[in-house]
């Protein structure tokens, strides 16, 4: 029902799945670890940050009232399904889901998902043990796909690294995780393990409108890179007459200043962008997006973050490609005219949210 921790951070990815699974959580917080609180009733608001635990019957009714209300507003959004994302004055914009897994696909139907923005695909590596065959990933990739029925799916390639472990990937330890052998950097150098979902995902391209976006690039070099990679890709199934569609877009996340900064060149690569807010803010701040007691300081309003995610829409439109956002910020209500004054094409937030952002495109200006 949900979940409340002591340590972590509201940035880290437990906190990110806990909102694409719509479980309220409360994360970092100084609730005493003791068996005074053991088997006893706990209602957890996860609005105001509270935690009621043994409550009296007053609190408990109205909490009971709340909940009532709250499920209230869910179903007067409801009339907003098969609504267009579309302003005052006519402007329209994507909205998209972000998963973790097929598992949340029922999710992303439910809310009316224009399409999944992003497909965090490193979760199929982290809820196992050994590494997932190509078979295996084509299977998954293939369900996402014919379950969206012609709807884009956007699949991150894996982002293994800083917060999210693998044991059997068997990484050498390092200082700086966050900084480190991590997303693509691991995919560059261990070219293997990325062919295999490589040919994983343009097998399943066969079969829905799949795209894929790589995470945290810095260079051209890299893009070039995966492109050669991807050459020899689609070389092998041709020759193995496998069937994969050949216009598969391709796109990257922008999550790091250096993107940011070479985002015209890059933007002549791709065919879109996809902004990870939640690195971008980490990187252009310097500020470990997992350090609970530095959360004081990680403020994704800050003007840098915004004026960097102008500057990639400004070059991604000069270069007549799209761009959305797929960091938590895509959510975030109070930015949402700003991201429209900027041009976003496209926002992908967890699935509850496709709702109420609907609402608040639509209130706009
Ligand atoms: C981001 O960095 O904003 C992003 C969407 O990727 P992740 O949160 O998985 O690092
Ligand atoms: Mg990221």
């Amino acid at each position: 029902l949900s979940f409340v921790t002591v340590h972590g951070s509201v940035n880290s990815h437990t906190a990110i799945l806990a909102r694409t699974m719509s479980i309220p959580a409360l994360i970092g917080t100084d609730i005493p670890l003791t068996d005074a609180i053991d088997g006893k009733l706990g209602i957890v608001d996860g609005r105001n940050g509270c935690i009621y635990v043994d409550p009296d019957e007053d609190t408990l009714s109205k909490m009971q009232q709340l909940k009532q209300e709250e499920q209230e507003k869910k179903e007067l959004l409801q009339t907003l399904k098969g609504r267009e994302n579309i302003t005052i004055d006519g402007k329209k914009i994507m909205l998209y889901a972000n998963i973790g897994n097929s598992k949340d696909l029922a999710a992303v139907l439910q809310n009316d998902a224009g399409g999944i923005g992003l497909f965090r695909s490193e979760f199929l590596y982290l809820e196992r043990e050994t590494f997932p065959t190509e078979e295996e990933q084509f299977q998954i990739y293939r369900t996402v796909a014919e379950t969206m029925a012609g709807k884009p799916v956007i699949i991150r390639t894996l982002d293994i690294g800083a917060d999210k472990k693998c044991d059997y990937f068997e990484m050498e330890p390092e200082e700086n995780p966050a900084m480190g052998c991590r997303a693509i950097r691991i995919c560059l150098t261990r070219p293997e393990i990325f062919k295999t979902q490589l040919r994983a995902l343009y097998r399943a391209s066969a079969y829905g409108q799949i795209a894929i976006m790589f995470p945290m690039i810095i260079s051209v070099k890299e893009v070039k890179q995966i492109k050669v990679i991807i050459e020899e890709v689609k070389e092998e199934l041709r020759e193995a007459q496998i069937p994969f569609r050949e216009d598969v877009e391709l796109g990257i996340m922008i999550e790091t200043p250096a993107a940011v900064m070479m985002s015209r060149e890059l933007a002549k690569e791709v065919d879109f962008f996809s902004v990870g807010t939640n690195d971008l803010t980490q990187y252009t701040l310097a500020i470990d997006r997992q350090n609970q007691k530095l959360d004081a300081f990680y403020d994704p309003h800050h003007p840098a973050v915004l004026a960097m995610i102008r500057m990639a829409a400004e070059n991604a439109h000069a270069e007549g490609k799209w761009i959305g956002i797929c960091g938590e910020l895509g959510a975030d209500l109070e930015l949402t005219e700003e991201f429209l004054s900027m041009g976003l094409d496209e926002l992908s937030v967890s699935p509850a949210m496709v709702l109420p952002l609907r609402k608040k495109i639509r209130e706009s200006k």
